[in-house]
């Protein structure tokens, strides 16, 4: 249970909707910390307090009981002052001219919580090999309000390689928007080529980034000034996808995939799968073919599982035609294939619930009804046929496309519902990883342990 509690970072099942694993500790306080505990949301809005929905502030109560804001930096001094400290050590030793004004800059935002300055030195920091993203950042935790941030770290190293290899791809993204299937008209925007993203190894997961599940990339700055701006940078953690992949994905696909293809599911596939969903946002169409608007607007609340399971399928169809391009190995494509069909049952293991849980299921469905894999009943594993996926691909792409550009929301809203479930033949092969105990995620040995210390 101690070591629960520290994977945890406290008494609530994170992966399990914050349920209380210590006997009488009672449900998790909506405003964590953030807020007194016996504060409502009526007696917050009320009250009269300059800096109260700041993102960093907490909110406590006077001798009167009255309630007052106390600044992070106030609340955290003797702790922001030595970190603070060690970002100036490492500004003083940094050869890279960005990161050092960076660490700068962010040492002093943590002394007087104002972000804004080192958020864009960061995003104007770009030949640095190594990052550090310190501070209060995310707001999952307030439950109450969701603008409190809570406090994390990554230390990470930039994959120079993989980065460059990105830059290079993102050099044929016109070529392949020319080339995707569908009639010219949803295709007539062209895509940007200089996407900031990069792929890391992460030494180090501290705070809010450590408790519970690991984040396998990181999208930022969130201050909309600075995206407006700068831009956001994304940032592919590499080493923690390959934990995932080593201690999840292939004990799924050891479940559920067909013996003869198990030497398919290769990390280099996942990895690429990954990167080049990300890569395949910037394809397609964003506004709607009538003039009206964006495909945003159009698809409402469809349009994130949408614009989530273009970007899937999209990258198996990048990834093909880099292979008939010679840019990327053509015989390694029914790897992708075979490791993204082991993926979606990763995925999908959560249920259907959310947008992206529907998205992955449209694209199961979509893909077994064009015969892209079946099911053997006897054994109860899943086969790819790697033509008919090629082909496949091809369709499910063209008909998101169309449903996007036509902003045809009716028509969205018909798959998804059609298409969008997980049907019992499949809840029972998902009910089969459970029993074998396939772990849900996974934690990270560092530091002095990593060290034996
Ligand atoms: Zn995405």
């Amino acid at each position: 249970m101690r070591r629960f509690v520290q994977i945890n970072y406290g008494p609530w099942d994170r992966l399990d909707d914050d349920a209380p694993f210590v006997e009488g500790i009672g449900p998790r306080p909506p405003g964590a910390r953030f807020y007194p505990p016996d504060m409502t949301r009526e007696e917050f809005e009320r009250a009269d307090l300059p800096g109260k929905s700041s993102l960093y502030t907490l909110i406590r109560r006077d001798a009167a009981g009255a309630l007052t804001v106390l600044p992070y930096h106030q609340a955290y001094r003797p702790e922001l002052e030595r970190i603070a400290a060690k970002l100036r050590e490492a500004a003083s030793v940094a050869t890279d001219a960005g990161f050092r004004r960076y660490l700068e800059l962010r040492a002093q935002a943590l002394l007087d919580d104002d972000y804004r300055p080192s958020d864009m030195a960061w995003m104007d920091m770009k030949t640095s090999p190594i990052d550090v993203v310190i501070g209060p950042i995310e707001s999952y935790q307030d439950a109450l309000f969701g603008t409190k941030t809570a406090y994390e770290a990554f230390v990470l190293v930039k994959d120079v390689a993989w980065s460059e290899r990105l830059a290079r791809f993102a050099q044929h993204l016109p070529a392949l928007q020319r080339g995707l299937p569908v009639p010219d008209a949803y295709k007539r925007e062209m895509p940007g080529t200089d996407a900031d993203l990069n792929a890391y190894f992460a030494l180090y997961y501290g705070g809010d980034a450590n408790a519970g599940a690991k984040t396998i990339a990181i999208n930022l700055p969130n201050d909309e000034t600075v995206q407006l701006e700068k831009g956001s940078r994304r940032l592919q953690l590499e080493n923690t996808m390959r934990a995932k992949f080593d201690a999840i994905l292939v004990p799924i696909a050891r479940e559920l995939i067909a013996e003869d293809q198990q030497a398919q599911i290769t990390f280099d596939a996942f990895f690429d799968n990954v990167m080049f969903h990300e890569v395949a946002h910037g394809l397609g169409i964003k506004n709607t073919l009538d003039g009206k608007g964006t495909v945003r607007e159009a698809l409402t609340d469809l349009a994130s599982g949408y614009e989530e399971g273009k970007a899937d399928i999209l990258g198996l169809y990048m990834i093909g035609a880099l292979g008939r391009l010679g840019e990327l190995d053509a015989d390694k494509l029914p790897d992708h294939y075979v490791t993204f069909l082991a993926g979606l049952f990763r995925s999908v293991r959560f249920g259907a619930s959310s947008a992206h849980g529907q998205a992955n299921m449209v694209a199961f469905n979509f893909l077994r009804e064009a015969g892209a894999f079946s099911r053997d009943a006897a054994s109860g594993r899943y086969r790819v046929d790697v033509e008919r996926m090629r082909a496949a691909v091809d369709a499910l792409s063209a008909k998101i496309l169309t449903l996007q550009g036509d902003g045809d929301y009716a028509g969205a809203k018909a798959l998804r519902d059609s298409l969008g479930r997980i049907e019992p033949e499949l809840a029972g092969d998902l009910a089969r990883l459970e029993q074998r105990r396939i772990p849900v995620d996974i934690v990270l040995t560092q530091g002095r342990a990593q060290l034996g210390l």
